[in-house]
């Protein structure tokens, strides 16, 4: 008879257990609805005070066994639940996902396309001079380089290192990029900046110091052209991806994700390419991932190595410092290549481009 008492008291329980689960599920729909009534009309999602009197009234009407204390943790989870039903919903799915497009992003700069055959982008760390910029454009364009790169505004550890030719700079990159029909890639560190370097380059380019800055994300985001964003000495992968959500929040989702390797105990590379990254950059987006090895490795001689590694993470191209006089340069100079060891570069990584340069009419096929 006990046993029998027993199993109708569990079936009550049970009863109970799913009429809750109804009613919270019932209560999250009307959360819901109530959310999206105040998305239209502009209210304020979350009012603590509401949540205070809700509590206060619920609390009023406890008679016990629970004691107050109890039951209002237990409706404070229950309203944070709701709560975060709807961030999920809104606010924490990225912009960026592969899920919200499967069809992986193109960004066609000049006449390279990036997110479709493996792209290189190459130049030196720093324009230095309207001679180095024309030699090292000739050479790489001749090479089927598709972009240069050379940074104007440099970011240094000290304040007394060369700091980039500015203004200047930019003419004799895009001078470079022009004559050579390259696409041209440069940084730009400052909001006050943005506007300038637009000017003069095809793609802008977010140094690794300044992916944590999002005024500066939010600045690019709000500009036209293509943005190469370079992941942070120590982001992670989320705040890698965050760091593109701002740009893309503002409009721009032209974004070319960049991982240059990131800090770590060892000494023997500048930094530690991370391989994971790539690979799980391209699953968690559309946009085209590249690697930068120079940056990366702070030394030449496993650059081609980095670059098969990353191309065969999914990697979409590949970026590399080189200069026409590596010794001298004045920065970077331990990490850049020449043009030789560049042409080996290439060979040993399979990263061959097929020439860019027209044939001259008549010419042989
Ligand atoms: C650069 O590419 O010129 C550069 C400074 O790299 P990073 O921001 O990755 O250090
Ligand atoms: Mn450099």
């Amino acid at each position: 008879m006990s046993e029998q008492n027993l199993d109708q008291l569990r079936k009550e329980l049970q009863d109970m257990n799913l009429a809750i689960l109804n009613l919270l599920n019932k209560r999250a729909k009307v959360v819901e609805h109530a959310h999206r009534i105040k998305t239209r009309d502009g209210i304020p999602a979350y009012v603590p005070e509401r949540e205070q009197q809700m509590l206060s009234e619920i609390l009023g009407e406890n008679r016990g066994p629970f004691s107050d204390k109890t039951i209002s943790h237990l409706f404070k989870e229950i309203f944070r639940a709701c709560a975060q039903l709807q961030e999920t919903d809104s606010h924490r799915q990225l912009q960026i996902s592969r899920a919200k497009s499967p069809d992986s992003k193109r960004i066609e700069v000049g006449r390279v396309v990036i997110g479709d055959k493996p792209i290189v982008i190459a130049g030196p760390c720093a324009v230095e001079s309207e001679a180095q910029m024309e030699q090292i454009a000739s050479e790489l364009a001749d090479l089927g380089i598709g972009i240069l790169r050379g940074g104007t505004f440099k970011p240094r550890s000290s304040p007394y290192s060369f700091q980039g030719m500015g203004e200047p700079g930019l003419k004799i990159l895009r001078k470079a990029g022009e004559d050579h029909h390259m696409a041209t890639v440069t940084e730009v560190m400052d909001t006050r900046a943005v506007e300038l370097v637009a000017n003069y380059a095809d793609i802008l380019q977010i140094g690794a110091r300044n992916m944590h800055n999002y005024s500066l994300l939010r600045e690019v985001g709000r500009c036209e052209k293509p943005v190469l964003l370079k992941r942070g000495l120590s982001a992670t992968i989320d705040e890698f991806l965050w760091a593109a959500e701002y740009i893309a929040s503002e409009g721009n989702d032209n974004i070319i994700l960049c991982e240059r390797g990131i800090r770590t105990f060892e000494t023997q590379t500048r930094n530690t390419l991370d391989i994971s990254a790539v690979a799980l950059l391209k699953a968690k987006t559309y946009l085209p991932v590249i690697a930068d090895v120079s940056h990366a490795a702070g030394r030449k001689d496993i650059l081609a190595a980095l670059a098969r590694a990353s191309m065969a993470a999914g990697a979409d191209g590949i970026m590399v410092e080189v200069h026409p006089f590596p010794s001298v340069a004045r920065s970077d100079s331990q990490q850049q290549l020449d043009i030789e060891e560049f042409k080996k570069f290439l060979s040993d990584s399979g990263l061959e481009q097929k020439s860019l340069k027209k044939r001259k009419s008549g010419g042989v096929k």
